[in-house]
């Protein structure tokens, strides 16, 4: 269990309201998307999963730039390692996929970058 809840607990200390469903810390999700955004200050990558149904905003006008955006989802993220505040802007297409970013005090990461470091902090 130990090394598979590291692996796979982005959210620690949560309690995971799923029995069965779900690709936890990414994958196909049928009711959520999963973004991670690395810490500008500290590095760390922080995994958030964002709920469709009301998370994900869907009037983007005046709100995105990229083409083909038509959802987007605006977040204050904080990660467990320091106290910097990153405010973060993702827009999707009608098909959830990331269609452009801005991250203030960090940027967006990738799933592999979230897994490796998860691994990472098992094995120390
Ligand atoms: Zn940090």
């Amino acid at each position: 269990m130990g090394l598979f809840a590291r692996l796979f607990g982005p959210a620690a200390g949560q309690p995971v309201k799923s029995k069965t469903s779900g690709a936890p810390a990414g994958g196909s999700d049928r009711n959520a998307v999963w973004v991670y955004v690395k810490c500008r200050k500290c590095g760390e990558v922080v995994a958030l999963r964002l709920r469709k149904t009301d998370e994900i905003q869907r009037d983007c006008d005046g709100v995105c730039s990229s083409p083909g955006a038509v959802f987007f989802v605006r977040k204050e993220v904080m990660g467990t390692r320091c106290f910097n505040r990153m405010d973060l802007l993702v827009e999707f297409d009608a098909n959830y996929r990331v269609v452009g970013s801005k991250v203030t005090g960090g940027e967006l990461a990738s799933r592999e970058e979230y897994l490796a470091q998860a691994e990472g902090e098992a094995r120390a």
